[in-house]
């Protein structure tokens, strides 16, 4: 819907690519300024721009790691500064490593925990104290995953952040609900993104997981855009501490044999 989000500001993290340089373009369509936060891709970041500014939005780059604190407190600091407020933010940037359980290092414990969980917890604390302070209210919206609540072996790490991820908004629901914040996760399934290259390059594999999907595809990061639009708007006004899952029917399969 054109327009809706005029007047706004969303931060977006890890939109240099994939869905997070989808939700970008998208808000930035809906008529949203749009922070493009970056860690070390700056051509992915001045893409995201163009296409954004191919639509006929507003956006600017600004480099933040997520997993640190500095960074995150800079990059709240710099979008108000700059854009003179913060509405809207999404919590896109993750990374997942794959090992056996017994294998995992404490190196790629950190690395995915940090990122996907004490990023988006501490990225959202900084958002949260300059709301507060302005008594301003904002959105929140969180890329969990459908690995928030459904297993995914060898994956240990990854699901322990997105799990995390779930109780984190249902609680941050309740303790910002007064404040007139709502936080609302996204559980995307399988996704045609860069993080799924390797699948994407193994033919079996792919084709067995497309067997497991209802809708007999991948998503796009489109449709994931979607759904954060719809969770900015008005519309999404009373909706808080959910999780909307967009997985083509992947977590509800199930055949008689
Ligand atoms: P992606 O690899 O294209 O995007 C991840 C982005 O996060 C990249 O732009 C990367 O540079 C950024 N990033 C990583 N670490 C960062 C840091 N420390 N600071 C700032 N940015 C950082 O993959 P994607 O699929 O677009 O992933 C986006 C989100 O969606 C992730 O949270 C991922 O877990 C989630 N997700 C993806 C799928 C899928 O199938 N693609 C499914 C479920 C959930």
């Amino acid at each position: 819907m054109p327009g809706h989000l005029s007047g706004k500001v969303a931060i977006v993290t890890g939109s240099s690519s994939g869905i997070g340089q989808s939700i970008a373009t998208r808000l930035a369509a809906d008529g949203a300024t749009v922070v493009i936060d970056y860690r070390n891709h700056p051509e992915g970041a001045e893409e995201t721009k163009k296409q954004i500014e191919a639509a006929g939005g507003k956006g600017i780059t600004l480099q933040a790691d997520v997993s640190s604190l500095v960074d995150v407190q800079r990059l709240v600091d710099e979008a108000w500064q700059q854009l003179g407020s913060c509405d809207i933010l999404v919590n896109n940037a993750g990374i997942e490593k794959s090992a056996d359980f017994w294998d995992v290092t404490e190196q790629d414990y950190d690395a995915v925990l940090d990122v996907n969980l004490k990023g988006v917890f501490f990225l959202t604390q900084a958002f949260v104290r300059h709301l507060r302070e302005a008594k301003r209210p904002g959105r929140i919206i969180n890329i969990s995953s459908v690995h928030e609540d459904m297993a995914f072996p060898h994956f240990s790490t990854y699901c322990a952040s997105k799990g995390g991820l779930r109780m984190l908004a249902r609680t941050l629901a309740v303790e910002l609900g007064p404040l007139g914040i709502t936080i609302n996760n996204i559980a995307p399934g399988a996704i045609m993104t860069p993080i799924n290259k390797k699948l994407l390059d193994d033919k079996p594999k792919l084709n067995a997981l497309l067997k497991n999907i209802p809708l007999g595809r991948m998503g796009m990061p489109e449709d994931v855009a979607a759904i954060a639009a719809f969770l900015a708007s008005d519309d999404a006004a009373y909706i808080t501490g959910s999780t909307y899952v967009i997985d083509g029917g992947l977590t509800v399969n199930y055949h008689e044999q």
